[in-house]
């Protein structure tokens, strides 16, 4: 049972962190890195505040260690907007209501970063130092990530700051199966993302004289249409035959045991399916002419979401197989794409958290799970080999609650899962320095 302080401890600072409003845009997220700062230089920790801009800075804090695997502990200070209307309570007050920290932020992710922060305090304020280097980073512009000012800056610029394993967000979830069983999840990769532009051309002219066949409008119509009609096939990547021999998920094969899964729990029908498709999705139609000119081409705007693995080469592949053929048109992608990474799950790291889950919620078991949306953790993994896993657990706010809050309203986490956050991130530390004995012994 955890020691009342920290409970308060921990309550405190998430509060103070989302009375901060962080709203990305703009972000500014500064005033949260130096509260982080001043909260962690009473224990003893000096901090570092480091980015290209001075109203965006990242938080990099060390507590040295000894010879053990180094550990990050990953938190974002940013927040999505939150539009004061359908909120039950003002979103940057911080309030508790009934065992719950209630806020922007409480879920994504503030809640997590603050049981991070104490986590490394309470290191830092024990008899010796930890095994291993233990290293918070509190980094901008997670939610937006267009400004490269957060953790993509930090891995470029700062690559001596990474370590060998980090917790990040996304994972940690408590799930009550239909069948009786516990899951918890652990996020250990995440989707590709990118988005396109197909530019379908037609022939240019006066709208009195319709040019009917050859409109290039109807004939973006038509590519959206197929794009929603047609979607690629499903596929059973590693990720998914894991999820599923985890689950111990009956049948034989692929398709029947996922809607096996799919039936267990609302998440599982989320997630699972995701994991298995490619996704393009038309969000935008654009022309640029006056309203009395059939214009020479239409643009259809697309998120486009891939599994690791995947390609540019697989999304214009699915593109054609859809619409080659029917009319010209070109594919032109419009950011670069990033995420697609996996960790492994044989790590000490994954184990370690397989034995948190094990010891708090006898006969549960964690669950691996490639996420549909990005997380920093991409970051981690491409650019510095670190084995990064999505695990805070969230065993105590109801899973409705929890599902609805991050980038809705009345987001909320139950005080008892900053406790679990909290000590799991503690368990995480001292269970990589007892592998490191038992693989040096
Ligand atoms: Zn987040």
């Amino acid at each position: 049972m955890a020691a009342p302080d920290l409970r308060d401890e921990v309550t405190e600072l998430t509060r103070e962190l989302i009375r901060i409003d962080t709203s990305n845009p703009p972000g500014r997220e500064t005033p949260a890195a130096e509260l982080l700062a001043a909260y962690l230089a009473k224990s003893g920790i000096q901090s570092e505040l480091v980015g290209p801009d001075p109203e965006r800075l990242n938080l990099v804090a060390r507590v040295p260690g000894g010879d053990a695997p180094s550990l990050l502990l990953v938190g974002h200070t940013d927040v999505v907007p939150a539009p004061p209307e359908p909120w039950s309570v003002p979103p940057f007050e911080g309030r508790v209501v009934d065992g719950s920290v209630i806020g922007r932020g409480a879920a994504d992710m503030k809640g997590e970063l603050a049981a991070r922060a104490v986590a490394l305090a309470r290191i830092a304020r024990g008899d010796s130092p930890p095994p291993g280097d233990v290293t918070l980073i509190a980094q901008a512009d997670e939610e937006r990530n267009l400004s490269d000012v957060g953790m993509s800056w930090l891995v470029r610029e700062r690559p001596e700051l990474l370590g060998e394993y980090a917790l990040d967000e996304g994972g940690g979830w408590l799930l009550e199966l239909a069948d009786g069983r516990r899951v918890v999840t652990i996020s250990v990769g995440e989707k590709l993302l990118t988005s396109l532009r197909i530019r379908v051309f037609g022939r240019a002219g006066h709208a009195s004289v319709a040019s009917g066949r050859e409109n290039a409008v109807r004939r973006a119509a038509t590519a959206v249409e197929r794009l929603f009609s047609q979607p690629p096939p499903p596929q059973h990547p590693p990720a998914v035959e894991l999820a599923l021999e985890r689950l111990r998920a009956p049948g034989e094969a692929s398709a029947e045991r996922i809607a096996w899964a799919c039936e267990q729990h609302p998440s599982l029908a989320e997630m699972l399916p995701a994991m298995t498709r490619m996704t393009v999705t038309p969000t935008g139609l654009r022309t640029f002419e006056p309203v009395n000119v059939i214009p020479p081409y239409a643009d259809v705007i697309c998120d486009c979401r891939a599994l690791p693995g995947q390609g540019e080469d697989d999304l214009r592949e699915h593109i054609d197989s859809v619409i080659g053929g029917a009319f010209p048109y070109e594919v032109e992608l419009l950011e670069p794409i990033t995420g697609g990474s996996e960790s492994p799950v044989d790590t000490p790291l994954y184990r370690a958290c397989e034995e948190f889950v094990a010891g708090r919620l006898p006969g549960a078991e964690l669950l691996p799970l490639v996420t549909p949306g990005f997380s920093d953790s991409y970051w981690l993994r491409v650019a510095g080999e670190v084995a990064a896993y999505g695990f805070a657990p969230v065993f105590w706010t109801d899973s409705d609650v929890y599902r609805a809050g991050p980038h809705g309203p009345d987001e909320s986490l139950a005080v008892a899962d900053l406790v679990e956050m909290t000590e799991s991130s503690l368990h995480a530390i001292a269970a990589l320095g007892e592998r490191a004995d038992a693989a040096a012994g």
